[in-house]
């Protein structure tokens, strides 16, 4: 039968086209490690694959299947940089903090690629990301972002395009100008995951799925994370629950909140050369990010759709078709085969969260979107510090990520009414 995930709806084309997809075993019994890692995505994964590999003891547990998360169910794109541009960093942080996190985020890029060929995992990379506006008269934006990016951050594969390049790389007139960047590119997230899984069980991390935690505390000097099967009891500790953490640890859940959002993947589209021809990822300039792309076998996937609530709609591709169908028409009554949806970790500055969330346990998420690559080398520059005390995650760990205003009772609500009203601008 085929598996749905319990804590997001739909079952992905990522999951239909990934056959071999192991099983770990639940914990069975209490346990000690050097480190406990909560949280089976690209975050905590990587963490335990590099821990693991250097002769460190780690368990790691997951309350689902690994990549039941947003690792599993993502965009694929990897951009470049953070999730606020480098001109809105530097506004608030000053050119040296703006710098050194684009630069990480390189460093995240390459370390992706690189992991992936070294493990000889195919991720289906394809090259190019384009970024459109959905609003005219902002070429002027978009022509200094490419000129701030060469000329301050070093970076140059970025070029402009205006709205005749624009239409003919999309295939539709729908968008005004934008850019384009041929040093990144889009995955297959799914296929990362589970060779990532694999690659850390090989190094010797204990693994181990349908296991949720309970809670997190310090007894007696050591870290207990408790669950249902037994207790892990251990020095050290990462969270790496991103946009699921619920109640588990309230530091990080005042300041991670989640807003899903839906992707569906039409079938393959062998009639339609004129959609995006160079095969590049999309993402648009609305508050709520229209994200499209092709797979490497022809079909579109495309996500756009956000909730701020956590009911599910009940009928995911009714709203993707019609998305789909503003920039493609002719694909009005296009079948769409899967669709699903996933919960993406933000922060209020939409800027990644890392933190010492009491003596010895560190907590690492709400890339707010863009944590394909970042999660995948936070978990490592996790790693790093515990082996080495490398100190390269203090540059996060000294961003301010305020918790989201009104408590716990009125955070939803609250978070709920901001973003509806910026959803909404975007119709304007
Ligand atoms: C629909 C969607 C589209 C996206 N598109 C893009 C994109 O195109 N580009 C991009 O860069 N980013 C994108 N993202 C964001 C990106 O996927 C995430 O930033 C990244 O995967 C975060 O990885 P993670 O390991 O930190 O968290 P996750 O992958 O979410 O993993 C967290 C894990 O913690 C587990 N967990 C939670 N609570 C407990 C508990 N109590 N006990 C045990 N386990 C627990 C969960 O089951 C989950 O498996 C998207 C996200 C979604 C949902």
């Amino acid at each position: 039968m085929t598996w749905q995930s319990p804590i997001a709806p739909g079952v992905s084309w990522y999951q239909s086209t990934v056959t071999d997809r192991p099983e770990y075993p639940a914990l069975d019994g209490s346990a000690s490690a050097d480190v406990v890692i909560v949280g089976g995505g690209f975050t905590g994964l990587q963490a335990a694959y590099n821990l693991a590999k250097a002769g460190t003891r780690v368990v790691l547990i997951d309350a689902v299947r690994f990549g039941d998360g947003a690792s599993g169910r993502n965009g694929g794109q990897m951009g470049t940089g953070q999730r606020t541009e480098v001109e809105e960093l530097e506004k608030t942080l000053g050119f040296e903090r703006a710098k050194a996190l684009f630069d990480l985020a390189e460093n995240a890029k390459k370390h992706l690629l690189g992991f992936a060929e070294t493990h000889g995992i195919d991720i289906e990379y394809l090259p190019g990301q384009l970024n459109v506006a959905h609003k005219a008269g902002w070429e002027k934006d978009y022509r200094d972002h490419v000129e701030i990016t060469a000329t301050r951050y070093g970076y140059k594969h970025m070029s402009f395009m205006d709205q005749a390049e624009t239409s003919e790389r999309l295939g539709s007139k729908r968008y005004f100008c934008g850019t384009r960047d041929t040093g990144t590119g889009h995955i297959h997230p799914l296929k990362l995951l589970v060779g990532l899984a694999r690659v850390a069980a090989a190094a010797g991390a204990s693994l181990h799925e349908m296991t949720p935690a309970r809670s997190v505390t310090r007894e007696g000097g050591k870290i207990v994370v408790k669950t249902d099967r037994g207790d892990i009891r251990a020095d050290r500790a990462l969270i790496a629950c991103n946009g699921y953490i619920g109640n588990l640890e309230p530091v990080n859940a005042a300041r991670v909140m989640p807003i899903r959002s839906f992707i569906g993947a039409t079938v393959p589209l062998a009639n339609h050369p004129e959609i995006i021809p160079g095969n590049e990822a999309i993402a648009d300039s609305r508050f709520v990010v229209r994200y499209f792309r092709k797979s490497r076998d022809g079909r579109l996937l495309f996500g756009g759709r956000e909730a701020y609530t956590a009911d599910n709609p009940r009928d995911i591709t009714q709203h993707i078709r019609r998305q789909i169908a503003e920039l493609y028409p002719q694909l009005k009554d296009v079948e769409i085969s899967h669709a699903w949806g996933g919960s993406v970790g933000i922060t209020m500055p939409r800027q990644p969260f890392a933190r010492e969330v009491m003596p010895g346990v560190t907590a690492i998420g709400g890339y707010s979107g863009h944590g394909v690559m970042l999660s995948n080398y936070c978990g490592k520059l996790f790693a790093d510090d515990v082996l080495s005390g490398s100190g390269e995650l203090d540059l996060l760990k000294t961003l301010k990520i305020p918790a989201f205003p009104g408590g716990s009772h009125l955070r939803k609500p609250l978070l709920f009414l901001a973003l509806s009203w910026y959803a909404l601008r975007d119709r304007f």
